[in-house]
C-alpha cells in the first residue's frame, strides 16, 4: 500500500497526525493552532474541554441571525 499523501500539504506522510491520519502531525499541529485562533478571536476558550467548546458552538449556530 503506497504511503498516503497529506491532503493539506501534498507530502507523503511520515507521522501521521494523531486525529486524523489523512493529514500529517505538521500539518496537524498548524491546524490546532489556527482553530485555537479562530475560537479566541470568537470569544471562546480553546483551553474548555472540547465537550463545552462543542455546545457553545451549537448553541452560538442556533442563534438567529
Ligand atoms: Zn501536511
Amino acid at each position: 500500500m503506497a504511503s498516503k499523501e497529506c491532503v493539506i500539504c501534498d507530502e507523503p506522510i511520515a507521522t501521521p497526525s494523531e486525529l486524523d491520519d489523512g493529514i500529517c502531525a505538521d500539518c496537524d499541529g498548524a491546524a490546532v493552532a489556527e482553530t485555537e485562533d479562530e475560537l479566541r478571536s470568537a470569544g471562546i476558550d480553546p483551553d474548555d474541554e472540547p465537550v463545552v467548546i462543542a455546545a457553545e458552538v451549537m448553541r452560538r449556530i442556533n442563534l438567529p441571525s
